[in-house]
């Protein structure tokens, strides 16, 4: 019996993806693809002078709330400070058994301070490098990309990292800029051409 060939029966199911320009659902084998981007034939001339300008925004980014933005970074700031809590009783455990009373001086005014900056660098520019976000911005569903929607790396993390101290200085307004802009840019993602986006 060979007429129950299931290659033969099987439907061709007509996927469908997100034209990356106007934001349509069309059939996959009606898009044209520039790299992981999908165009509808309609957007094509537009997209490629967009692409050539540099000027492209995709419409499929969703931008992340400022309020989830602000539980990110809270969160992250609870998991680094529980590491360095645990990791700080350790040692100053291990050494005041050991009798060690001037190192332990030596540890808290001169180690304890590169260890901690070196660490939430680490932590920071690891994360965001390789995966786009922190601990915090994953369990919140958001992630950093670039203004085109393609992932940072580490060049562009460790800039970004760097930046953030811009915001920072100028009283935390460069934080709260995001509320005006319609693509909730901090000072440090205008400084580095990054969003934040929902994953
Ligand atoms: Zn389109």
């Amino acid at each position: 019996m060979q007429q129950d060939n299931p290659q033969a029966q099987a439907p061709v199911a007509a996927r469908i993806v997100t034209c990356v320009e106007c934001g349509r659902q069309v059939p996959a084998d009606e898009v044209i693809q520039f790299g992981e981007y999908s165009v509808c034939a309609d957007c094509k001339p537009v997209f490629q002078q967009k692409l050539a300008e540099g000027s492209f925004r995709p419409m499929t980014l969703a931008f992340a709330s400022v309020g989830r933005r602000f539980a990110a970074v809270s969160l992250d700031g609870v998991l680094i400070w529980f590491v360095f809590f645990i990791v700080g009783i350790s040692v100053f455990a291990a050494l005041g058994k050991s009798g060690l009373a001037a190192s332990m001086v030596t540890l808290s005014t001169i180690a304890w301070p590169i260890f901690s900056t070196v660490m939430s660098a680490g932590y920071m520019i690891f994360f965001t490098g390789k995966y786009g976000a922190t601990p915090g911005k994953m369990a919140l569903g958001i992630k950093v990309v670039r203004a085109t929607g393609a992932p940072m790396g580490y060049g562009l993390a460790t800039g970004r990292y760097f930046a953030t101290f811009v915001s920072s200085m100028t009283l935390g307004i460069g934080y709260l800029i995001a509320f005006f802009d319609e693509e909730k840019r901090t000072l440090h993602d205008r400084i580095c051409g990054t969003r934040v986006i929902r994953t």
